[in-house]
Order: C-alpha cells, then sequence, then structure tokens
C-alpha cells in the first residue's frame, strides 16, 4: 500500500519531467499509481501534465471507477483501470504520445529491443496494439488482450503506454521506449543495421529475469 499523498507527489513530479522531456506536450497524455488493491489516483482530464498540483489529481476504485475525490478524470481512465484489474503486478501506468513513438505507430510498426542490450534490459518487447478511438471500452479490450508479460505497448496511430511497479520505473520506460524509436527511425536507409546475435539477446533477457 502507498500513501496516496506521497504518490500524487511522484505523479505530480514525473509530469513535470516528463513535460520538461517533451514526452509528454499541451494537455496530451496521463499518468496514474496504484494506492492499494482497490484505489488509484489518477490525472485530470484537459490539464498540462508540467502544470499539476498534487490536489488536480482524482482518486477512483479500482473496481467500478466511481471517483471518491477530486474532479474530472482523464478520459483515457478505462485502460487505466483495466491495467490495475488485470495486472496485479502493475502499480503505475504511464500514456503519452512522444514524437517518435508515435510516428512508428502511424507507420504501424512497433519499437525494436533487439538493437542495444538496454532496449531488451528494460524493455524486453513491446507489444503492438491495434486502433481503436481514444477513450473507448474497445480500446481498452484491446490492451486487455495484450497487457500479459508485456510493460511497453505502442498503440497503433496514437502514442505510447508504458507501465510498472511505481512512477519512477514506468517514467524509467518511457524514457527508453521514446529513446529505442527514435534510434530505429534515425537508423532508416541504413543497411548496416544489425540486431544482437541470438546467443546475445538469450544472455541478456536471462541477466534481465535474474534482476527481478
Ligand atoms: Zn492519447
Amino acid at each position: 500500500m502507498r500513501i496516496e499523498g506521497e504518490l500524487r507527489k511522484e505523479i505530480v513530479d514525473s509530469g513535470r519531467e516528463l513535460y520538461q522531456l517533451r514526452l509528454m506536450t499541451g494537455t496530451g497524455g496521463n499518468i496514474s499509481g496504484r494506492i492499494d488493491d482497490k484505489a488509484i489516483v489518477i490525472t485530470p482530464s484537459g490539464v498540462c501534465k508540467g502544470k499539476m498540483k498534487a490536489y488536480d489529481l482524482i482518486r477512483m476504485l479500482i473496481e467500478t471507477g466511481e471517483v471518491t475525490a477530486g474532479g474530472k478524470p482523464s478520459m483515457e481512465t478505462p485502460f487505466h483501470l483495466a491495467f490495475y484489474r488485470q495486472r496485479k503486478d502493475v502499480g503505475a501506468v504511464i500514456h503519452c504520445h512522444p514524437l517518435f513513438c508515435t510516428l512508428l505507430s502511424v507507420t504501424g510498426e512497433t519499437v525494436r529491443t533487439d538493437l542495444t542490450p538496454e532496449g531488451l534490459m528494460v524493455l524486453k518487447d513491446v507489444s503492438f496494439i491495434p486502433y481503436a478511438t481514444p477513450g473507448s471500452e474497445q480500446l481498452a479490450k484491446n490492451l486487455a488482450m495484450g497487457m500479459d508479460g508485456h510493460d511497453a505497448f505502442i498503440l497503433e496511430s496514437h502514442g505510447a503506454i508504458t507501465v510498472g511497479r511505481d512512477i519512477p520505473d514506468a517514467c524509467h520506460k518511457m524514457e527508453t521506449l521514446e529513446f529505442l524509436a527514435e534510434l530505429q527511425v534515425r537508423a532508416r536507409g541504413n543497411d548496416r543495421l544489425k540486431p544482437l546475435s541470438a546467443e546475445e539477446k538469450d544472455r541478456i533477457l536471462a541477466l534481465a529475469n535474474n534482476g527481478k
């Protein structure tokens, strides 16, 4: 269980960092964190994530989506709740539209993790989620089908999601995901691009799993 005040501060701090890194722009993107097995805190709708205050955040119940403190929650609340219902290991969810992740998403590609050891260590494999209207229950269903065993997602023609055990973990994964997306886009046309060997991939994945 998290102390709610500390969790709110972490979400506000991560919003400012992601905004300063230009991973979140305008009022786009949303962040949530788990208090316990019953409730989460989530960012409000239509507020710049670089300028939020702790009291702007909304507390809601995981099972019913009932708001128990605060105003209007993020429009993407359905998929945030889907993660907390289905993945007991998830303590934080971040969604945004970083430029290079979104560039890949509109061309129907996912992010490769096999070009550098860090990509594999941090993200293992990135799931590609078929398009559904933002905020819809269908998008939450598409994610529910692809969420097990993955912590990073490219949403077709939309953006990216990362999940983690806590807010700093999910933030670190989003930064890594966008770095890899940029690497992949900038490497286009370079026919010398080569992935890690199958043996090295196995070795790195074994290291990553031992670190858990
Ligand atoms: Zn979005």
